[in-house]
């Protein structure tokens, strides 16, 4: 067989796996064994595709995707999109999430997904809203679906509401999430938040500081964490305020979430459309400090987040698009290889799973991309197979 290619940032052990390095990769032949990829035997003949892990979709929404069609023409700012997607919710019966979730998790598998976590809106109540039950549904038959409850944070100030919210998520496997956003008892939110996944064992994952503008729900998550050396997956989406805080602050809020273990999730496509609105055209970029907080040793990671709803006319479950809009905009550099893992590895450990790296892993787990260029694979124009149909 003729030489494949690997992203060496996607291999846990290079000097035991083998291989020539080349830019950003490694080169050789497969080296194939009980139906798993155990190493990178001599170069033979010229590389002609990449092999990579499945990708992680770690932030989505899909009981909004797909809603565009009967919005009209919307747009605007985040308040905007929240009153015009919460009007829509009179259409969400049964069958109607039901649809647009299909197409969604239709959507993220055929760009490569395996495990995708999605928000759904929990609304005013404790109890559970239809769309919850529905998602739940559609999960049985999609294993590696996760599902975040996504509440205001100034809901969880109420034992009442923190106490039925986190015995739904605990007895249906779900992560607890919620907005933050300059509110009104965010303190007391998160601490109870945090104190009921801690005796529940949740996950948590918030939408925090979704704005330009001086917001700090980023740096009390990290202080609440510490505070109480919670050491359960924490997911930050958006973290967009970063953006107007000086320097020292950025330094001291990313040295916090560094400690605390918070990944921050990256959302570009709804950020670049939502946030640093004017009456003309945008002079700031609505994208997280992704340079600063990884240099920081803050893991980052990158998600779709909407797709064609309210919030965003356009984007799709596409974990390699939302990444190449993560490079233009955030000016990443390459090689560009260093950012796979921000769709792999370590998104799926953000999610609480235990990262497939390509050494070793079973050809199921893995795909191919005929590519030889990590910008090329990433560019999206090359589609991806199965390494079961490719290196067999
Ligand atoms: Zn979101």
């Amino acid at each position: 067989m003729t030489d494949i290619l690997v992203p060496t940032a996607l291999v846990a052990d290079p000097s035991r796996f083998g291989g020539t390095p080349q830019g950003d990769c490694l080169r050789g032949t497969p080296v194939v064994r009980d139906n798993r990829l155990v190493a990178l035997g001599r170069t033979n003949g010229d590389a002609t595709q990449m092999v990579i892990p499945h990708l992680v979709e770690p932030h989505c929404h899909l009981d909004k995707c797909h809603t565009i069609a009967r919005l009209g023409q919307v747009g605007g700012d985040l308040r905007t999109a929240i009153e015009r997607q919460t009007k829509d919710k009179a259409n969400w019966t049964e069958d109607d999430l039901r649809a647009r979730t299909h197409q969604g998790l239709t959507e993220a598998h055929a760009n490569g997904c395996r495990v995708i976590r999605s928000h759904v809106d929990w609304g005013d109540k404790a109890a559970p809203p239809l769309s919850w039950s529905v998602l739940q549904e559609c999960a049985q038959d999609a294993p590696d679906l996760q599902l975040a409850a996504l509440t205001g944070i100034t809901q969880w100030a109420d034992p009442t509401f923190a106490n039925a919210v986190g015995a739904t998520l605990s007895a249906s496997g779900g992560v607890a999430g919620a907005f933050v956003l300059d509110h009104d008892k965010m303190q007391a939110g998160l601490d109870q938040i945090f104190d009921v996944a801690t005796q529940r064992g949740l996950m948590l994952d918030f939408h925090v500081d979704e704005g330009l503008g001086d917001f700090n729900g980023l740096e009390a998550i990290a202080d609440t964490a510490l505070a109480r050396g919670f050491d359960g997956p924490i997911l930050c989406g958006h973290a967009v305020s970063l953006m107007d805080r000086t320097p020292d602050a950025v330094m001291r809020i990313a040295d916090k979430c560094a400690r605390a273990n918070i990944t921050i999730c990256t959302l570009p496509i709804t950020n670049l459309y939502l946030q640093g609105r004017t009456d003309g055209t945008p002079d700031r970029r609505g994208i997280t400090r992704l340079r600063e907080l990884r240099a920081a040793g803050v893991k980052v990671v990158v998600g779709s987040d909407n797709v064609a709803d309210a919030f965003c006319p356009l984007g799709a479950h596409d974990p390699r698009a939302a990444l190449a809009l993560a490079c233009v905009t955030a000016h990443l550099d390459p090689p560009l290889g260093d950012w796979l893992n921000t769709i792999t590895t370590d998104a799926s450990a953000a999610l609480g799973r235990t990262p497939v790296t390509v050494d070793g892993a079973r050809l199921s787990d893995l795909l191919t991309c005929a590519v030889i260029h990590t910008a090329t694979l990433i560019s999206g124009r090359t589609g991806l197979r199965p390494a079961t149909e490719t290196l067999t």
